[in-house]
């Protein structure tokens, strides 16, 4: 099997190659292009904001990338393995392509700490102790060590989401897809999850990132892409983007969210 590590600094870690994704209709509408020929790399180390109105396709490109939707048309390969391929093993693409959700999707029966040593024993197979000391390493890092026994309904949502992230990094991933990581957060808690996706940045972490916070996307995307109608619609340094969009479609969301 091809690991993550075979792929060169300058190629491409995400590929996205004419995909199409369409969902049978409700009622008597025809079926719904969620997304429509879309094309999409990222470099290793990149870091990728995606912005555009609700119902674009944001979410449905992203849950593409781990196989969380199966595409109709089009080839994906990401941290080295075909996602579109029947044969890969999906436990594996989800341990590389860690995903940090708007509701944080965390185990509710279990603390946090088991929801970050849980995933590792699974699915990377570590000893308990390898799994719990990994565990604690980034409980500390993401600065809800001491809340390592709380279960999540015990937890404020920025607390749940420090957890949630310190889940995914906990599988070692290559990539990391955020889908408005901070959209269910109360105001207060949104600028620590910033930070801590900056932190993640800077380390070199690739990222893709959905969010509607156009400070983060200026300040920390290499790249920003412009999503309507289940197509991408602009791809370019934020500073292009945001200050001289080339389509009217872009032009009218932005000035929408200033
Ligand atoms: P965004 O994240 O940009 O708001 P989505 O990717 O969630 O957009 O949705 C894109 C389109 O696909 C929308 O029209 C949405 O209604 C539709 N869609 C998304 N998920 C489903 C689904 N599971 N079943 C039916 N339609 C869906
Ligand atoms: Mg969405």
């Amino acid at each position: 099997m091809t690991g993550a590590s075979t792929i060169a600094p300058d190629e491409a870690i995400i590929d996205v190659v004419g995909v199409r994704k369409t969902f049978p209709s409700i009622g008597s509408r025809g079926g719904c292009v969620a997304l429509d020929d879309v094309h999409m790399s990222v470099r290793r180390g990149e870091v990728v904001v995606i912005i555009g109105p609700s119902g674009s396709g944001k979410s449905t490109l992203l849950r593409t990338l781990n196989a969380l939707v199966a595409v109709d048309r089009g080839v994906i390969r990401i941290a080295g393995r075909e996602v579109t391929d029947p044969k890969t093993d999906l436990p594996k693409l989800r341990a590389d392509v860690g995903m940090v959700f708007q509701h944080f999707n965390l185990f509710q029966h279990k603390t946090a700490l088991e929801n970050v040593v849980l995933p590792q024993r699974v699915v990377r197979r570590r000893s308990a102790s390898e799994a719990r000391d990994r565990a604690l390493a980034l409980l500390d890092r993401v600065g809800v060590l001491d809340r390592q026994d709380h279960y999540p309904g015990q937890l404020s949502g920025g607390q749940q989401q420090r957890v949630a992230i310190a889940r995914s990094l906990a599988m070692d991933p290559s990539v990391m897809l955020f889908d408005e990581a901070t959209s269910a957060l109360d105001p207060e808690m949104i600028g620590g999850i910033l930070d801590l996706m900056r932190g993640l940045a800077e380390d070199g972490m690739t990222m893709v990132a959905v969010t509607h916070e156009m400070g983060f996307a200026r300040d920390v995307a290499d790249r920003v892409i412009f999503m309507d109608g289940g197509a991408v619609v602009e791809s370019g340094a934020p500073e292009a983007v945001f200050a001289n969009p080339q389509s009217e479609r872009a032009r009218r969301f932005l000035s929408q969210i200033h």
